[in-house]
């Protein structure tokens, strides 16, 4: 396999909350030892329960956040020792698509001004140049220049997510972070960005971390997947091998509650999965997913499973499996 195209080791981020008023500081493991890459052109998903960290391994790799320890190369540069105009280039490289287009897009600005600002900051292009990339972006995500001068509140939905993934493609990033980018649309207009953000990955060889709660979704779209609990990685292995064969408990887990086609496969999935996730502020000794597990033993409860390779290539943190 060719070197990665961005590379996140032993990614790790701890925050602080409270005050004398609520007991002291306390230390939040939002992330901790995440290890991740991308091949130019591949689409790895993200899953988990909400508050698993996922969203915060996204902003930790765009560094909108900046970790605790741990490191995050891009092309073989580590971003952290980046500042200045190095700093600015990066920018152009790595780019986000959000849940909400509606909070990420300024209300006054029209549309035409928004997807001209990434030109206008990084490019140094005249304005009649301008113009006609603005034009093509929108024509690219199905969008009709001619509304070029509305506000981000006359567009639908669906709509307003094209317009944030145009701003995201303007300067043909290397990586785009698309955090929960279809949750909050309607199903059918839920196919018609996936498979725009599908072309335009299969087009330009962008790679893609696909952050979602979602696996119907994830399945659609990815090549691998991480899941994540508590802030680790507890498998990650290729899209076929995590849909047919999963490994780890809780992977097992959130794929019952994914409505599948085959009645034999259903029938073979454990049940759903049970309680709450534990607070990232006092996780479970141990295996964190301990308290949850239909095969916690004993050593479960005192040693964590590091995340090891199998022989199928795919990664498992679990004493059992
Ligand atoms: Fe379950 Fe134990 Fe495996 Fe954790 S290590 S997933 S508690 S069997």
């Amino acid at each position: 396999m060719s070197a990665p195209l961005i590379e996140a080791e032993q990614l790790t981020k701890h925050f602080f909350v409270g005050g004398p008023l609520s007991g002291g500081r306390k230390r939040v493991v939002a992330v901790e030892e995440v290890d991740i890459s991308l091949q130019p052109g591949e689409t790895l998903g993200l899953v988990g329960e909400s508050g698993c960290g996922k969203s915060t391994v996204g902003r930790l790799l765009l560094r909108l956040l900046e970790p605790t320890s741990g490191t995050v190369r891009l092309l073989g540069q580590d971003i952290a020792r980046l500042s200045g105009p190095d700093l600015r280039r990066l920018r152009t490289k790595m780019q986000i698509v959000f849940q909400d287009p509606f909070s990420s897009l300024n209300p006054r600005h029209r549309v035409s001004d928004i997807l001209a600002a990434p030109y206008r900051i990084h490019s140094g292009a005249r304005r009649g140049e301008i113009e006609g990339k603005v034009t093509a972006l929108m024509e690219r995500v199905g969008l009709d220049p001619e509304s070029s001068r509305k506000y981000p509140h006359e567009f639908s939905g669906g709509q307003r997510q094209r317009i944030g993934i145009a701003r995201a493609i303007a300067l043909q990033p290397d990586v785009i972070v698309c955090d929960e980018p279809v949750s909050a649309l309607d199903v059918s207009v839920q196919a018609q960005i996936i498979n725009l953000l599908k072309d335009l990955r299969d087009e330009t060889g962008v790679a893609l971390l696909f952050i979602s709660h979602d696996l119907a979704v994830v399945e659609n779209i990815c090549d691998r997947v991480a899941v994540m609990y508590l802030g680790r990685i507890i498998e990650l292995a290729s899209r076929d091998l995590i849909f047919d064969r999963p490994a780890h408990p809780y992977t097992e887990a959130l794929l019952a509650a994914v409505p599948r086609p085959s009645p034999v496969r259903r029938a073979e999935r454990p049940a759903r999965l049970a309680g709450e996730i534990p607070s990232p502020v006092d996780p479970p000794s141990g295996c964190a997913f301990h308290p949850r597990c239909p095969l916690a033993r004993e050593r479960c409860r005192r040693e964590r499973p590091g995340l090891t390779v199998r022989t199928d290539n795919r990664s498992v943190a679990c004493h059992f499996r």
